[in-house]
C-alpha cells in the first residue's frame, strides 16, 4: 500500500521547512504520496497562518514540485482551513476542516497554542469549568459538517494541554459532546485524521483522536486516515507503525 501523509506543514506557515525540504524527506521515508499543507489565513492570528500575498508563491511551488518529483512521489497541495477562515480553496488540492479556536467576548482564545492561553479562556469564560469549554469546543467540530472539508482534523485537540490542566476523558458530558460532534461528521460521510503531531511534539501519548474515539467512529462505519501534522521534515509519518492499527 502506497504510504501517505497529507497533513505537512512548511514554511510557508508555522512549519520549518522548505516545501522541497518536506518532499526529500519523505521520499528518503518511502513515501508515496504528500500533502503540504498551509494554515488557511485569519487576521486575528497572522503568526501562524498563511499570509495572502504568499497564497499563490506556496500554491506555484508546489505544482513545480508536483512535476519535478513525478514519478518518485505524488505531490498535493492542502488548504488546512480554520472554521473562522474566509480564504479562497481556490487551487488547492483537498481541505483539512480544523477548529483551533474559540471565540468569546469577541476575541478568538487559540486552544491550541499554549496552556496559559487555555487557561485564560476556561477561567475568563467558563468559571473554570473545562467541561464546558470542551462542550463548545465539540459543537464547532460538529460545524464542520457544513463546510465540507476532505477531511476533519485533530479532532479532540481540545485535550492537547491536559498535563497542564487535567480532565478525565471518562466524564459523561465530555463524552457526550465528542460523540455528538463525532455522529454529526460521521454521518454526512466526512473521514477523520489520526494525528500523531501531538505525540511527536511532546504534548501527549496518543493520538488526535484517542483510540478509545477512533474504535467508536470506526464502529460507526466512518473512515480513519493516518497523518502526522508534522511541522519539522523528521517528523513526517511520525509513529505511523504504531498508529495504523486504529485505522
Ligand atoms: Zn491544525
Ligand atoms: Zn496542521
Amino acid at each position: 500500500m502506497t504510504r501517505r501523509d497529507l497533513h505537512v506543514h512548511t514554511c510557508y506557515c508555522d512549519g520549518k521547512s522548505t516545501p522541497e525540504e518536506a518532499v526529500k524527506a519523505a521520499l528518503e521515508k518511502g513515501f508515496g504520496q504528500i500533502g503540504l499543507v498551509a494554515h488557511s489565513y485569519v487576521p486575528f492570528d497572522e503568526e501562524s497562518c498563511i499570509k495572502p500575498e504568499k497564497i499563490a508563491e506556496f500554491q506555484g511551488e508546489v505544482r513545480r514540485l508536483k512535476e519535478k518529483y513525478r514519478g518518485e512521489i505524488e505531490v498535493f497541495c492542502g488548504l488546512e482551513e480554520d472554521i473562522f477562515s474566509e480564504q479562497s480553496r481556490e487551487g488547492f488540492d483537498y481541505v483539512i476542516g480544523s477548529v483551533h479556536y474559540i471565540k468569546r467576548g469577541g476575541r478568538y482564545f487559540s486552544v491550541d497554542e499554549t496552556p496559559d492561553i487555555l487557561k485564560n479562556l476556561i477561567d475568563g469564560f467558563y468559571g473554570g469549568d473545562f467541561y464546558a469549554c470542551a462542550e463548545d469546543y465539540f459543537a464547532l467540530v460538529g460545524e464542520l459538517e457544513k463546510k465540507r472539508p476532505t477531511f476533519v482534523g485533530h479532532f479532540d485537540l481540545i485535550k492537547k494541554f491536559r498535563s497542564f490542566i487535567p480532565f478525565d476523558s471518562g466524564e459523561p458530558r465530555y463524552v457526550s459532546a465528542w460523540r455528538a460532534a463525532a455522529d454529526r461528521l460521521i454521518k454526512s460521510g466526512l473521514p477523520f485524521e489520526i494525528n500523531s503531531g501531538g505525540i511527536a511534539r511532546g504534548y501527549l501519548d496518543e493520538p488526535y483522536p484517542s483510540p478509545e474515539i477512533a474504535e467508536y467512529i470506526k464502529s460507526q462505519g466512518g473512515r480513519l486516515l493516518l497523518s502526522s501534522d508534522a511541522h519539522r521534515p523528521e517528523d513526517i509519518g511520525f509513529d505511523f507503525e504504531r498508529l495504523q492499527g486504529l485505522i
